[in-house]
């Protein structure tokens, strides 16, 4: 590629010091940025309506004739006023441009134009604001519309891309194969950023945005396909097939699911395999991902291996060792519980235990992997929680000592497809199955004036023995319309739950208050429990079983669906109440789907389709490259051939060291930080 493409953006032509800065702002530091800055979406200025038919504030295309420009007035000193009247033939409009007197310019008299842009003004004194236009005999019918801030017009943006594209067409180049190009229907390289900057038609610009979202997507899959590949040479514990569960089975209180038996037979297939499992379980809330991991714990440790497993929350962790101990102790194997709240003294004990081997199942927080905690013989980590664990975290876990096996439990299930991508680097196990006996949370979306009501029932509830959530977004009573859970309690307190024994919990509760008051909630303690989302994620009290959520609107729906999985967990109907005033048209849309359906991967895919894979995908947390192109509906379309072409591609040349691969190995380098490539 020419090397050009790599030079400051300043390259360009009329691209000075100020607009060389408003484009570093967007992220675009070089041509070769810019090619990639991809249209947002496409004006057809074949969609034109008559000025009689346009919306008041909204964008429409115009075919407008000038009829008188009016000379440019400049209002303050920094602003220039442009204004000219024209007609559609019927209707006369008046056009104004701000601050673009080069705009303004090129306009001539008599002259008739596609014009896009804002029609405001009564029906007596129309305007059309700022718009973008093209002769009316232009051949561009089509015209990108890009991000942009202000200092960058459409017409210059269009003639630095123009610039940027010639320069990389001055030697023609293509990143994927002849033969992938052609089993994937890909336009080429070149074509498709010409189409998708200057598109001929709008099946080309469509065309050439598969191309490109595909090839966003590969890199992404070649990536996380090179991570997994290396992590499995390395060697591990390997464990044999023939050790029985059956004594484990017999006093676990329950019978597995069959998606939880399947998800431990595969668990135990990984661990014998010879090379070290790095696998996700995903399944919806309640489905029982616990039980799974102790199995997984139990058979490691009749092998002979140790245990650790790592829970985001000192809560969390506490409910996990007990789970373990319960279900492990009878079984003669050895628990233990290690967070930052132990004392000095109990963790010198405990790493002493664990590494002479005497402790066989380790639970905690961060703490158990922590350089100073060494193991006798770790052979099997298991991460709960997954979502607070990055591709960074995953691959930095994955070099760690002997590398033992890795079981990641995700709370939140997503679509497959968009695992494919966040979780490319791992092998998925997905539950879809709850416990027999469950039946779905009965939930209601009600406002404000509802909510006499709606404590009626709890009270209700709590009367017959049930315990209660109730869930305010924030701590501290900061936007006055919000409920804050501090004040929310001492009211509620006094007036809607009065005379029931009422308890707060929030983040910013000391360490062993919120373990307190945990303990306390889930021996049947305290009736309703008045929270922030701290009791999002895993707690587990299965006599809970009403919920009330205050200013749901607040909530996305992969939260709220994690926060009502809080109830339904035992033998009680259970039933969540949002409340929320807000009548945001985005707002109504996740109440229905929320209240509609009690399944997580469906509500997975309606939260990546509204929001969109922003929230993943070039966010500190995850670690994922960001994605300039490909959106939600690109993955879930592409996705499994991406793969597919991914995994060709890999089994043939696992390096991609051909030199028909080479391009596109510098490009996912590029687009992965070294740190996890190289
Ligand atoms: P999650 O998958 O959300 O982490 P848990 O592991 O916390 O779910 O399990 C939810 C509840 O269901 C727990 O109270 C657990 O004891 C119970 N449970 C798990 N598996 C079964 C089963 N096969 N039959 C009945 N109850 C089960
Ligand atoms: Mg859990």
């Amino acid at each position: 590629m020419a090397t050009e493409l790599f030079s400051e953006i300043e390259y360009l032509k009329g691209v000075g010091k100020v607009r060389g800065e408003n484009y570093r702002r967007l992220g675009i530091c070089t041509p070769y940025d810019l090619i990639y800055h991809i249209p947002r979406s496409y004006l057809d200025f074949r969609t034109h309506i008559p000025i009689s038919q346009a919306e008041n504030d909204k964008p429409c295309v115009l075919k407008l004739t000038i009829i008188k420009k009016i000379p440019p007035s400049r209002i303050r000193n920094k602003l220039v006023i442009c204004k000219a009247s024209a007609t559609d033939g019927i209707d006369n409009i008046t056009i104004v441009i701000y601050n673009n007197v080069y705009s303004f310019n090129a306009l001539i008299e008599n002259e008739t134009y596609y014009m896009y842009g804002k029609v405001t003004g009564g029906f007596i004194q129309r305007e059309i604001q700022s718009p973008v236009y093209v002769k009316a005999d232009s051949p561009a019918m089509i015209q990108p519309l890009y991000r942009l801030t202000q200092g960058l017009a459409v017409n210059s943006v269009r003639a630095n891309i123009r610039q940027a594209l010639d320069i990389m067409n001055k030697s023609s180049f293509e990143t994927l194969p002849q033969d992938i190009m052609e089993r994937y229907g890909l336009s080429p390289l070149m074509w498709s950023l010409e189409n998708i900057h200057f598109p001929e038609s709008s099946s080309a610009s469509e065309s050439a945005r598969r191309r490109i979202a595909f090839e966003e997507l590969l890199k992404l899959q070649l990536g996380m396909l090179m991570l997994k590949i290396r992590r499995k040479d390395l060697t591990s514990a390997v464990m044999k097939k023939d050790i029985s569960m059956a004594d484990f089975y017999k006093t676990l209180p329950f019978e597995l699911t069959q998606g939880q038996s399947d998800a431990v037979n595969e668990i135990i297939a990984d661990m014998c395999s010879g090379t070290s499992m790095n696998r996700l379980l995903q399944g919806d809330v309640g489905s029982g991902k616990t039980a799974v991991a102790a199995a997984a714990c139990y058979f490691s440790a009749k092998n002979g291996f140790q245990s650790a497993v790592m829970a985001p929350t000192g809560i969390l962790a506490i409910q996990h060792y007990h789970t373990f101990s319960l279900f492990l102790e009878p079984l003669g194997i050895k628990t233990a519980l290690l967070t930052g709240a132990t004392s000095a003294k109990q963790k010198s004990e405990i790493r002493e235990k664990l590494l002479n081997g005497e402790i066989q199942v380790i639970t905690g927080t961060h703490a158990i992997i922590q350089k100073d905690v060494e193991y006798k013989s770790l052979g099997l980590v298991i991460t709960d929680e997954q979502h607070r664990f990055g591709v960074a975290q995953r691959a930095a876990l994955a070099q760690k000592g002997d590398s033992p096996h890795r079981l990641i439990m995700s709370a939140t299930p997503i679509p497959r497809t968009l695992a494919l991508n966040m979780f490319g680097d791992l092998d998925v196990t997905s539950i879809h199955q709850l416990p027999k006996g469950r039946s779905p949370v009965k939930t209601y979306a009600v406002t404000g004036r509802k909510r006499e009501g709606a404590f009626g029932f709890v009270r209700a509830r709590l009367d017959e023995g049930r315990q209660a959530y109730i869930v305010c977004p924030m701590i501290e009573e900061s936007e006055s319309e919000l409920f804050a859970v501090k004040t929310y309690a001492e009211n509620a307190s006094r007036t809607t739950l009065k005379g029931y024994t009422t308890a707060l919990l929030h983040g910013k509760m000391k360490q062993s208050e919120k373990e307190d008051v945990m303990k306390r909630f889930s021996d049947g303690k305290i009736q309703a429990l008045i929270c922030t989302t701290v009791v999002e994620v895993g707690v587990d009290v299965p006599n809970a079983a009403v919920m009330v959520i205050e200013n749901a609107e607040r909530f996305g729906l992969s939260q709220l669906h994690q926060l009502r999985g809080r109830v339904g967990r035992g033998k009680f109907e259970s039933t969540c109440i949002l409340i929320t005033d807000n009548k945001n048209e985005d707002c109504i849309r996740r109440m229905k789907i929320i209240s509609s359906t009690a399944d997580g991967f469906r509500i997975a895919q309606a939260d990546l389709d509204m929001r969109g894979p922003g929230d993943f995908f070039g966010n500190a947390q995850h670690g994922l490259p960001p994605l300039k192109v490909a959106d939600a509906s690109d993955i879930a379309e592409l996705s499994e051939d991406v793969r597919k072409c991914a995994e060709e591609l890999l089994h043939n040349d696992p390096n991609l060291d051909n030199p028909e691969h080479r391009a596109i190995k510098a490009d996912m380098l590029r687009l992965f930080s070294k740190n996890i490539c190289s």
